[in-house]
């Protein structure tokens, strides 16, 4: 049985999470003798011993990695045995090379650490700081790669002896775990002391318990930005939070202390467990209980209930010691970016918090928490930020040169790619205002930076006005791609279900508020006959007037005018009523649309759900919750013969009228017109498969987070022969726009 020695390559995400110590025992539990490191592309290994057990370490080396390391490819070759005595963890080398490693995400507190926490006898009792390399801050704390603590926020925290030791000792489980830390040299927690005083606390945490007890609204610095926290079952409290933070309608987000807590609130199924659960533990949307103890303030008029699970030290601690549900929503004010900087944390909550629980580790990146939720046992992210961030969406053929993709102008995110790495931003926001923009081009830097993009190749928005499109007009020497809004889309949902070019194009239907369509026109149900490089407009809905042009998406009313003029809307609408059937009628101020979002709104005012919004999606959302599931009425739509093809949508909203005359309940009305769109994109993708040939189907687009409407018409279109792609490692709304961007632009860069 000859020696033999194989050197070894590994990449993906394989720093900092516990990589080499596992390779250490792995390869000594085996009697081997080698090397291990971490460099720029990774993680590099030499291991030496006979062939046999060489082959069995290269067995184990995928199958019992680490919970947190993502492997993309491992690589071998055989090198001259060194019959060196040991196995060694070699230094880093932070030469040369490109920046291959991928830093990870944020992750969920492990339960190694938790048992910690809990243990008395351990020295990080009840340490709010406590992490390893299973679990912990990254991507928030990350300034520069290589990942490692002198280019952390976790810089200025000498480590003491005990924490070094660990540290250095490969068969510690907090081996080179940069954020590691102790109550001895780690950060530390602090109350704004006024409070702290006034209750008789002298430890902060169970000061801010006691202030979130008594009603008391408190900002909690977490992992990507400050939070604002009260006792959720408590109506004061999250009134005056509502009231303070200027935040009309949106719903607020529950912390609950632990799965069953959860399930007091809201149902939560296998699949919404094992995402609650998760070590990136989004916010997961979930049908709320009749009888939840929650105040009437957090989520008003709402079937649904966005809640999260701790995923820090802190929150562990923070939720056992109030022992109740907490809303834990943004610290910003109205539609501004969270915030995450200590002093323009007091500087913006001062006039919202009645306290601070504030610590002194920096968050170098904002990053909002992540919402999703499950459709068919399948995640669907609806914000793809903390704890999926910096990740990549890796995709099945390689970006032929460097692309950045800017994104669109609301939910913006923008996309590096290199490679078949697309690392599409964090939730950025709505770009308009400086302070979102100076996220935009600050965040684009850090990516170039963290990942060694230097894009040759710039995807942006048709729309000249958005900043995300002035931005990429305004770079020098890169190749420009223009993309689509709504192709940008359906792009997106076949990269996000790992289509090729080579696929062949698809029947994208994209239905969404807001898309600049070449024509002049807003575009907004959409049928393409889409690739991932180029699309044909196949069909779309009639286009409608806008009257008053954005007043119309703040005025469900004004879309329910140009619509179907119906009478008792403008009963409500007695001064401005004619002025507006006018102003649609004649084209003045009133850009034409075909879009389904501005359908939904129609909708939701000819059933008084709503005449006028807060936020983007608000009419819709609302007549998605008002709507009887049970119902099964179809409202019909005519579609026009011609090329593209048009279809009647308004005929749903005189169905509506009639229905609504003839004292039909208006839940049944509501799920009548959900299942009529449905049907009318049954109808459109049957004629574009007669017209184009194509048997597959793309949904995307923001209107298909409605979930009564996307059951209906994947059933109806699986129900036809169709395949069907939705969305779920990104967004189907404009959060996953980018990514879309990325890959149409690398796919004609191709061609
Ligand atoms: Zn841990
Ligand atoms: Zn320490």
């Amino acid at each position: 049985m000859g020696t033999v020695r194989t050197a070894v390559r590994v990449e993906g995400v394989v720093q900092g999470v516990g990589f080499r110590p596992f390779v250490h025992a792995l390869a000594t539990g085996l009697g081997l003798t080698g090397l291990v490191g971490n460099d720029l592309d990774g993680v590099f290994a030499e291991v030496e011993g006979p062939r046999a057990a060489v082959a069995e370490f290269l067995r184990r080396l995928e199958r019992d990695a680490p919970p947190l390391a993502r492997i993309e490819r491992v690589t071998t070759r055989a090198v001259a045995p060194e019959r060196s005595g040991a196995f060694v963890i070699a230094a880093s080398d932070p030469r040369s090379g490109l920046r291959r490693t991928l830093v990870s995400a944020d992750t969920a507190t492990c339960a190694d650490c938790l048992r910690e926490l809990a243990d008395p006898a351990d020295r990080r009792y009840r340490y709010p700081f406590i992490n390893c390399t299973g679990c912990g801050p990254r991507f928030t704390i990350v300034r520069d790669v290589p990942y490692d603590r002198p280019l952390t926020t976790m810089a200025p925290f000498e480590m003491c002896e005990p924490c070094a030791a660990e540290y250095h000792d490969p068969a510690d489980r907090r081996f080179h775990a940069q954020p590691t830390c102790c109550p001895a040299c780690g950060p530390r927690l602090a109350i704004s002391a006024a409070s702290a005083a006034s209750n008789g606390h002298d430890d902060p945490l169970q000061a801010a318990a006691e202030l979130l007890r008594q009603g008391k609204v408190l900002a909690v610095k977490g992992l990507g930005g400050y939070h604002l926290a009260a006792d959720a079952a408590c109506e004061r409290a999250v009134a005056a939070l509502r009231q303070r933070k200027h935040r009309e309608d949106k719903p607020f987000a529950v912390m609950a202390a632990d799965l069953a807590a959860a399930r007091q609130l809201a149902e939560a199924d296998e699949a919404a467990a094992a995402l609650l659960t998760s070590p990136a533990r989004p916010i997961v949307l979930l049908p709320r209980r009749p009888h939840a103890s929650i105040a009437n303030d957090a989520a008003p008029g709402n079937r649904q209930l966005g809640i999260m699970l701790p995923y820090t030290p802190l929150h562990h601690l923070l939720l056992q010691a109030v022992a109740r549900p907490i809303v834990l929503t943004s610290g910003n004010v109205s539609d501004e970016p969270i915030v995450y900087r200590d002093d323009e944390a007091i500087q913006t909550l001062k006039g919202i918090a009645d306290a601070f629980l504030t610590h002194d580790r920096a968050i170098h990146v904002r990053t909002d928490d992540s919402v999703a939720r499950t459709f068919r046992g399948r995640p669907m992210l609806i914000r793809r930020s903390r704890g999926y961030v910096p990740e990549p969406v890796t995709t099945q053929t390689a970006f032929p040169r460097p692309v950045l993709a800017c994104g669109a102008e609301l939910k913006n995110t923008f996309c590096l790619a290199r490679g078949r790495h697309a690392f599409v931003s964090h939730h950025i926001g709505d770009l308009e205002n400086a302070e979102t923009l100076r996220s935009f081009t600050e965040g684009i830097e850090h990516f170039r930076r963290l990942f060694d993009v230097d894009p040759q190749v710039v995807a942006h928005d048709l729309h000249p006005e958005y900043l995300s499109t002035k931005y990429a007009l305004d770079l020098d020497g890169v190749d420009l791609h223009g993309v689509q809004h709504h192709h940008a889309h359906i792009a997106s949902c076949l990269a996000d279900n790992g289509r090729t070019a080579g696929d062949g194009p698809v029947i994208g239907v994209a239905f969404d508020g807001t898309g600049y369509g070449p024509d002049g026109t807003i575009w907004g149900g959409e049928f393409l006959a889409a690739g991932l490089a180029a699309f044909e407009r196949g069909g779309h809905l009639a286009p409608v007037p806008m009257p008053g042009g954005a007043a119309a998406i703040r005025q469900p009313w004004r879309m329910a005018a140009a619509y179907a003029g119906d009478p008792e809307v403008a009963r409500r609408h007695p001064d401005r009523w004619a002025a507006v059937v006018a102003m649609a009628a004649r084209g003045i101020n009133s850009p034409l649309t075909s879009s389904a979002g501005r359908l939904f709104d129609a909708a939701a005012a000819i059933l008084g759900v709503r005449d006028a919004v807060n936020y983007e999606g608000q009419a819709a959302i609302e007549l998605e919750q008002l709507a009887d599931p049970a119902e099964d009425g179809v409202y019909p739509a005519a579609v026009g013969a011609g090329v593209p093809f048009t279809i009647r949508a308004a005929d749903l909203l005189h169905a509506a009228v009639e229905d609504r005359t003839n004292r039909v309940p208006a839940p049944v009305i509501a799920a009548r017109f959900h299942r009529g769109v449905a049907a009318l994109i049954e109808a459109g993708c049957l004629l574009m498969r007669d017209r184009y040939g194509l048997g597959t189907v793309a949904l995307s687009g923001g209107v298909f987070q409605n979930l009564l409407l996307l059951h209906d018409t994947v059933s109806r279109l699986e129900g036809g022969g169709f395949r069907v792609l939705v969305h779920s490692r990104v967004p189907c709304n404009d959060g996953g726009i980018s990514l879309g961007q990325a890959v149409a632009a690398a796919a004609r860069d191709r061609a």
